[in-house]
């Protein structure tokens, strides 16, 4: 049977632009359907205009240190409309930017939403095409929990897009989104309050990076309350919004920004003309080449619910791409060992086993942990300590994780990245030559066993 494409992508998401693209450039005939935006969740609502507020509110610790290094500013004034105003545009270059690496690669760009209407078969606005494969790219979508007044409540998607900037926010969530925008809108100067269901937020993050992250956020006035959690919300008679806690306390904001977590984006997606089957939490079930239940139909990205990173959106693209168009060239991704960053204030990066973790896969563990003072304070007088900790296997001396927090943490755990997966041992980060003098040194200098 002859069929309109080779390769149909439901998504131009971060998974579904890569794998189209090099489809195309394998020499596929490809389409791609988008219903919302160009880039997907990471370039309008995700990493990228995340990266630009938190700088946004980096500059408020730059203009604290200042006077120590001599300089004498006016009282400074910050204007959250020039920001959002400013990360538009920069959203809207970008959106262009990915219009024409799909377009100059030959790939159809469908604009509107996409329906599966049988397993080689999909609609868009009334027009069907077929398709020898299609590519289920639809990512996610956040999920705020089914309590009285969760309609007062905003998530990432419209913080983006608020008018002003609220003076007084309670986020709720302990995850990557909830420390992340607690910092956004603490630094840009709101009264932010972090509401987190359990002892202590980022559940999975090496025990130190937690503790060590809590006491800093606590250091720069945040006010993090744990073991709490929103009963209902109700709006009062002046337009705030009052939270019932559900141990009776009531708490009073302009904004309450929820970040309690995503899920898979398969709105009137037609799963139900294929054999497209879901795991128990939801997500599509795919094989370890990313197909589904139904041969011809494949799964990418967040909405198979594996590791809901970019890069990691990413690397399954091309390697759909490559499995389909370029066999010879497939490899399949390794999930070991992803480094990864939290963009709070100050920032998380991590990469390998956490020391919990390594102790329950049974390793003999030496932990080597440091806490400093960064040299950029030692002229202010701010007491941020950074942390940098290695989590190495005794018997084989290999380092099986490094956690950091501390300022440029996801710029550093890069590198480290690489080390890891080389299977760097210990001794070999010892005689490797520090760059001096900076804070990256300390990975490379570390000598006396902690526990
Ligand atoms: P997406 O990028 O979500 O793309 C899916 C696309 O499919 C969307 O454009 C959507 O409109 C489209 N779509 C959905 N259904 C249909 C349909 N039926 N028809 C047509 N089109 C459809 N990751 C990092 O690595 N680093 C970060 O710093 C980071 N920060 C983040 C911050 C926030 C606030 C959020 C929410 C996420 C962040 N992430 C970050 C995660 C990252 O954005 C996602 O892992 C990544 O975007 C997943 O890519 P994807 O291709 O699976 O889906
Ligand atoms: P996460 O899954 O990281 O965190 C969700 C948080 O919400 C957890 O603390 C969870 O608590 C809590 N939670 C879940 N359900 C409820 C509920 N019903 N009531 C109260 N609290 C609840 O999700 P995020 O939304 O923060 O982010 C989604 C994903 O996007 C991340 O996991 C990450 O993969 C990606 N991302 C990556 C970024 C980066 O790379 N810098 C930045 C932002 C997002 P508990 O732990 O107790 O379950």
């Amino acid at each position: 049977m002859a069929f309109d494409f080779d390769l149909f992508v439901i998504g131009a998401g971060s998974g579904g632009v890569r794998a189209a693209r090099f489809a195309a450039g394998f020499g596929a005939k490809v389409a791609v359907a988008e219903s919302r935006y160009l880039g997907g969740t990471c370039v309008n609502v995700g990493c990228v205009p995340k990266k630009l507020l938190v700088y946004g509110a980096h500059v408020a610790d730059e203009l604290e240190q200042a006077a120590g290094f001599g300089w004498t500013l006016e009282e400074g004034h910050f204007d959250w409309g020039t920001l959002i105003a400013n990360k538009n545009r920069e959203i809207e270059r970008l959106n262009g930017i990915y219009r024409n690496l799909l377009v100059n690669s030959g790939v159809t760009l469908l604009q509107g939403h996409a329906r599966l209407t049988g397993a080689n078969e999909v609609e868009v606005d009334g027009q069907r095409y077929t398709a020898e494969h299609i590519l289920i790219a639809t990512g996610g979508w956040p999920q705020v929990p089914d309590i009285p007044g969760k309609e007062l409540a905003i998530t990432s998607n419209e913080a983006f897009y608020l008018k002003n900037l609220p003076r007084r926010v309670l986020v709720v969530g302990g995850g990557y989104i909830a420390v992340e925008f607690a910092g956004i809108f603490q630094g840009l100067g709101a009264d932010t309050t972090l509401l987190y269901r359990g002892d202590l937020f980022l559940r999975g993050f090496d025990g130190s990076v937690r503790t060590h992250l809590k006491e800093e956020l606590e250091k720069r006035g945040l006010d993090l309350q744990f073991n709490a959690d929103i009963q209902r919300i109700d709006k009062l008679e002046d337009g705030r919004l009052k939270a019932t806690l559900k141990d009776g306390r009531e708490l009073v904001a302009d904004c309450v920004f929820y970040a309690t977590g995503r899920r898979p984006m398969l709105d009137n997606l037609g799963l139900e003309n294929t054999g497209v089957e879901l795991d128990a939490r939801g997500y599509i079930r795919v094989d370890e080449q990313y197909q589904t239940t139904a041969p011809s139909i494949l799964a990418i990205g967040d909405v198979i619910g594996r590791v809901q990173l970019t890069p990691v959106a990413l690397a399954e693209g091309m390697a759909v791409a490559r499995r389909l168009f370029k066999p010879e060239q497939y490899r399949p991704v390794d999930y070991q060992n992803i480094p990864t960053a939290v963009f709070s204030q100050p920032p998380i990066g991590t990469v390998g086993l956490t020391e919990e973790q390594a102790l329950e896969a049974g390793h003999k563990v030496q932990v080597f942990e440091s806490r400093f003072r960064a040299m950029k304070l030692t002229l202010t007088d701010i007491q941020e300590k950074t942390l940098m900790k290695l989590v190495v296997d005794a018997e084989t001396d290999k380092v099986l994780g490094c956690h950091m927090v501390g300022p440029d943490a996801g710029e550093i755990i890069q590198g480290l990245g690489i080390a890891l997966k080389a299977g760097a041992t210990k001794q070999q980060f010892d005689e490797t030559i520090g760059v001096h003098p900076t804070a990256a040194e300390e990975f490379v200098t570390m000598r006396t066993v902690t526990r």
